[in-house]
C-alpha cells in the first residue's frame, strides 16, 4: 500500500483522452442530478421535436423507471447513434449561442442519461418504414434493433445511477423525488400550454395513477396560457391574481402576480420563464421579494407565473448544464421593470391589499406580553399540581375544553365551570392574573382590571393562540376531534399536485382526525364534507391550500421526514384560520372565558407569529403616565 502510493507521488503524471464512456459519466454528474432533471432533459427534447403530447411515466419516484413518450418528428434510424453521442446536436451548428430558441443546444442530455442509467430511445421519424430502437448502458451501445411505435419517440431509463451507488445515496424520498418531477412538468406545461401533458405513477401490474392531466389549451396565445395557469395552479390563484403587462426598453413582462392577501408560506409556487424557458434565476426571485417588499412580511411568500420576453442577444442562457439560471446584459433594467409592473399593478388594488398592509404593520410590535407570563404559568401549573415539561401534554389536555359544534369553545362559560372547577370558587375575578373584563372596544380589544392595572387583549391574536394549543394537544393524544359537518360539501379547486398530495391516505386520515374531511372530487378538487369544528366558519379554499403549502414546504421535507414531525406548523396554520376575528362583538362572560382560558394555556401570551395577544399596564406606570409621581 505504502509502496504503490510512494510510486504514484513520484511517477510523472501521464496526461491522456477519456475515453467517452468517463466523460460522458462526468458530465452526466452536471447535467442529471436527480429523476427530476432527467425528466426534464426528455421533456424539453420532445418539445424541441415539436411535440403536441407529451406523456410521462415514472415508477418509484423515477428512480428504477421514467419512460417519455412523445409524438413529435421522431429521429431517422441512421441517426439514432449520433443521438446519444456527446456534444451531437441537431439544434445549433455551435456558431451563435446568442441565437437559440430550441431548449436543448448543448448535445449532451442522451449521453449523459446513458451513462447514469439504462437508455432505450426508440423512435420513427416521419415517413420512416419502421421504428428502431438503440440501448446504452453504462456508456456501451449496443445495436440497433427494430421496435413497435407508430410515431414519435419514446425515451425509457431504468435503474438511474445503479452505476454510480454514491449518487443514489444521495435521492431523496419517492414522495420527494416524484414532487421534484411534478413541479418540473407543471412549468414546463405552464411555458407550452398548447401541448398535453400527463404524468402516471406506475404501480405494477399495469396499474397506474394519473398524478398531471392537462390537455392542450386553445385559443390565442394569452388566453391558452392563462387556461393553463389555471390547470396547473388552480382556479383559485386565477381569481386572487393580478394581470401584469409591461414593457420598458424592449423588454415585455406578462403573465399573473397574486395580491398580497393571497400568499404562500414558501417560495415554490413562483413561476418565472425568459423567452419561454423556466428559470430559477436568483435576480428575478429577488426583484419579486423586493416588489412586494411593503406589503407582505417577510415569510410570506407571493404566487406568481410571470414571462419575460428579451432580444435573444440580451440574455446568456449557457451559464449552467441545466440552464436554470440565466444572466441579463442589463440586469438593473430588467429588475426594474419587475418591480415597477407589480408595484403598479398592486397601487390598481389597493383596497384589496389594504388588510395585510395592517398586518405587516401588527408584526412590528414588540411582545411586551410576554414578559409577566412565565409567572402566571407556573402558578397555574402548581396550583394543578404539574411540573416540568413531561407533563405538559397532560396539563394540555386537563384543560383543553371540548367545542361546542359550530362555535368556540369559550362561547358558553358552563363549558369551563366544567372544566376548571376554580373558576367558579374565586370570587373576584380581578384577582385572576389577566383580571376581571371590563369592556370590549372597536369590536377589537378586551380591556380587563387586574388587582394592579389593567391589561389590553387582542382577542383575535388570543384566540388563535388558544386554537392552536387545543388542536395540538388533541392531536398528539391522538384524540378525534370534534368534526362540524358542511350543510352543502364544499367543492375546492386545488390543482392535481396539491389535491393528490392531501387525498394521500396518511395525511388524509390526520386531517379528518383534527375534524377536516376531504374526499377526491376528481380534475384536481377537493370536496370537503366537515371542518374542525374548533375553528367556527372557515374558508374551507384557503384552509386547504395553507395546509398543502406547509406539508409540501421543500423546507419542512428536508428537516422532518415524518408526517407528524410537520403538523405542528400545519397545526398553527390552521389555527389562524379559525380565529375569532377582530370585529366580533363579545359578551362579558365569553370575555372572561377567554381570559381563564389564557390564563390556563401555557404560551399565550403571543400568537403564532410572535406578536403579544396581550399588554399590561400597572398602576405605578399609569401614575407615571399622568405624571402623579
Ligand atoms: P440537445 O437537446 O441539447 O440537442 P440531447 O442529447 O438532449 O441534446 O439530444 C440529442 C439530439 O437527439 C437532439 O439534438 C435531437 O436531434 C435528438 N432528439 C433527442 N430527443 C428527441 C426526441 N424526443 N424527438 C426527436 N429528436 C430527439
Ligand atoms: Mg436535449
Amino acid at each position: 500500500m505504502d509502496q504503490n502510493i510512494s510510486h504514484i507521488e513520484h511517477a510523472t503524471p501521464v496526461i491522456r483522452m477519456l475515453d467517452d464512456a468517463a466523460a460522458n459519466r462526468i458530465a452526466a454528474g452536471e447535467v442529471i442530478e436527480r429523476p427530476a432533471s432527467a425528466v426534464k432533459e426528455l421533456v424539453e427534447n420532445a418539445l424541441d421535436a415539436g411535440a403536441r403530447r407529451v406523456d410521462v411515466d415514472i415508477l418509484d419516484g423515477g428512480k428504477t423507471l421514467l419512460r417519455v413518450r412523445d409524438d413529435g418528428c421522431g429521429i431517422p434510424a441512421d441517426q439514432l447513434g449520433l443521438a446519444v453521442a456527446r456534444h451531437a446536436t441537431s439544434k445549433t451548428d455551435g456558431h451563435d449561442l446568442m441565437q437559440i430558441t430550441s431548449f436543448g443546444f448543448r448535445g449532451e442530455a442522451l449521453a449523459s442519461l446513458g451513462a447514469a442509467g439504462r437508455l432505450r430511445l426508440s423512435s420513427r421519424a416521419a415517413g420512416a418504414d419502421e421504428a428502431m430502437m438503440i440501448r446504452v448502458e453504462g456508456g456501451q451501445i449496443a445495436p440497433l434493433t427494430p421496435v413497435a411505435l407508430k410515431s414519435g419517440t419514446v425515451v425509457e431509463l431504468s435503474d438511474l445511477f445503479y452505476a454510480t451507488p454514491a449518487r443514489l445515496k444521495f435521492l431523496r424520498t419517492d414522495r420527494a423525488e416524484t414532487q421534484a418531477i411534478m413541479d418540473v412538468i407543471k412549468r414546463l406545461a405552464m411555458a407550452e400550454p398548447d401541448v398535453s401533458f400527463t404524468l402516471r405513477q406506475m404501480q405494477g401490474e399495469g396499474a397506474a395513477r394519473v398524478l398531471l392531466d392537462y390537455p392542450a389549451q386553445a385559443g390565442d396565445f394569452f388566453d391558452a396560457r392563462l387556461g393553463r395557469l389555471r390547470q396547473v395552479m388552480g382556479g383559485e390563484f386565477a381569481q386572487n391574481a393580478m394581470p401584469i403587462d409591461a414593457e420598458r426598453d424592449g423588454m415585455r413582462l406578462t403573465g399573473f402576480a397574486s395580491l398580497p392577501t393571497y400568499s404562500r408560506g414558501n417560495a415554490q409556487a413562483q413561476y418565472l420563464f425568459v423567452n419561454g424557458r423556466p428559470v430559477r434565476d436568483r435576480m428575478l426571485l429577488s426583484a419579486l421579494r423586493a416588489a412586494y417588499g411593503d406589503v407582505m412580511s417577510r415569510d410570506r411568500f407571493p404566487v406568481a407565473a410571470l414571462y419575460l420576453a428579451v432580444d435573444l442577444d440580451r440574455v446568456d442562457i449557457n451559464v449552467h448544464p441545466a440552464k436554470a439560471e440565466v444572466r441579463f446584459r442589463d440586469a438593473g433594467i430588467v429588475r426594474g421593470l419587475i418591480i415597477g409592473a407589480i408595484k403598479q399593478a398592486l397601487l390598481g388594488h389597493g383596497h384589496q391589499s389594504a388588510t395585510t398592509i395592517g398586518a405587516g404593520l401588527l408584526g412590528a410590535a414588540q411582545a411586551q406580553g410576554a414578559v409577566p407570563q412565565a409567572a402566571f404559568y407556573q402558578a397555574s401549573y402548581a396550583r394543578a399540581g404539574h411540573g416540568g415539561a413531561g407533563a405538559r401534554a397532560a396539563a394540555y389536555q386537563a384543560q383543553a375544553p371540548q367545542a361546542a359544534p359550530g362555535g368556540f369553545g369559550f362561547d358558553l362559560p358552563q363549558h369551563h365551570s366544567k372544566e376548571a372547577p376554580e373558576v367558579q370558587r374565586e370570587a373576584h375575578p380581578q384577582a385572576h392574573p389577566l383580571g376581571a373584563a371590563v369592556a370590549q372596544i372597536h369590536e377589537t380589544y378586551i380591556i380587563a382590571q387586574t388587582a394592579e392595572g389593567f391589561v389590553l387583549v387582542d382577542q383575535h391574536a388570543a384566540h388563535e393562540r388558544l386554537v392552536y394549543e387545543r388542536l395540538k394537544a388533541g392531536f398528539y393524544a391522538r384524540e378525534v376531534l370534534p368534526a362540524q359537518a358542511l350543510l352543502l360539501p364544499e367543492i375546492v379547486e386545488m390543482g392535481q399536485e396539491a389535491s393528490a398530495f392531501l387525498l394521500e391516505e396518511e395525511i388524509a386520515q390526520a386531517l379528518a382526525q383534527l375534524g377536516l374531511q376531504i374526499e377526491p372530487f376528481g380534475g384536481g378538487a377537493i370536496c370537503v364534507r366537515a371542518t374542525p369544528a374548533l375553528l367556527g366558519e372557515v374558508n374551507a379554499a384557503r384552509l386547504l391550500a395553507d395546509i398543502a403549502d406547509e406539508l409540501m414546504s421543500p423546507e419542512n421535507e428536508a428537516t422532518s421526514e415524518t408526517l407528524r414531525a410537520r403538523m405542528d406548523a400545519v397545526l398553527s396554520r390552521m389555527s389562524c384560520h379559525g380565529s375569532i376575528r377582530s370585529g366580533r362583538r363579545m359578551r362579558l362572560e365569553e370575555m372572561n372565558a377567554l381570559l381563564r382560558e389564557m390564563e390556563a394555556t401555557p404560551l399565550s401570551g403571543q400568537c403564532n407569529h410572535g406578536r403579544p395577544t396581550y399588554i399590561t399596564l400597572d398602576l405605578p406606570a399609569i401614575e407615571r403616565l399622568f405624571g402623579r409621581v
